[in-house]
């Protein structure tokens, strides 16, 4: 069994069903259970900013499924809520990072883990954090919360 810590994000229709419904779908696809959850927070649109505020959440799975069948699982999950892959960085229904996978290190072309998102993004260390104090980032071994404090990585590449 493996931990891996999933961002939830939804900015269209009913915002909080998308999330709870992706939370069903990931307990039953992945073949595991969610350990904790963080609360949901509202954020602003961060590259496409012309666009309805994200509720975003941070869950802890714990699965048997590899990274890249829960990265199939997500995009499956996305489809069949009804994601919309129009505008890149736009509206979506819900989104699903893969945000850690235990304290693995990969960076293949489908999959970097961890998600280079999450110290681009306080609110995602913010989540990951409450969720998980103690947390390392498993590429520089710093803990998150001190990264946090620093005010994170501004300049992290992108996907
Ligand atoms: P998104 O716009 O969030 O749907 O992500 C677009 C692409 O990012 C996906 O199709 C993945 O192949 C890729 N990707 C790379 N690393 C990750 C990751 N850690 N979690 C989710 N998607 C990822």
């Amino acid at each position: 069994m493996a931990l891996a810590y999933l961002g939830l994000g939804s900015n269209l229709g009913d915002r909080e069903a998308n999330l709870r419904a992706a939370r069903v779908m990931i307990i039953s696809g992945c073949a595991g259970g969610l350990v904790r959850e963080s609360v949901v927070e509202e954020t602003e649109p961060v590259d496409y900013l012309d666009q309805p505020r994200f509720l975003n959440q941070t869950v802890l799975l714990m699965t048997d499924r590899a990274p890249i069948e829960l990265l199939d699982e997500a995009k499956r999950i996305e489809a069949a809520l009804g994601r919309d892959y129009a505008i890149r960085r736009g509206p979506r229904t819900i989104d699903i990072d893969i945000l850690l996978y235990d304290d693995r290190v990969m960076d293949t072309e489908r999959l970097t883990i961890p998600h280079p998102e999450i110290t681009r993004r306080p609110f995602v260390m913010k989540q990951l954090i409450e969720i998980a104090p103690d947390l390392v980032d498993p590429r520089t071994g710093k803990l998150y919360r001190e990264v946090y404090a620093h005010g994170g990585n501004r300049d992290h590449q992108r996907l």
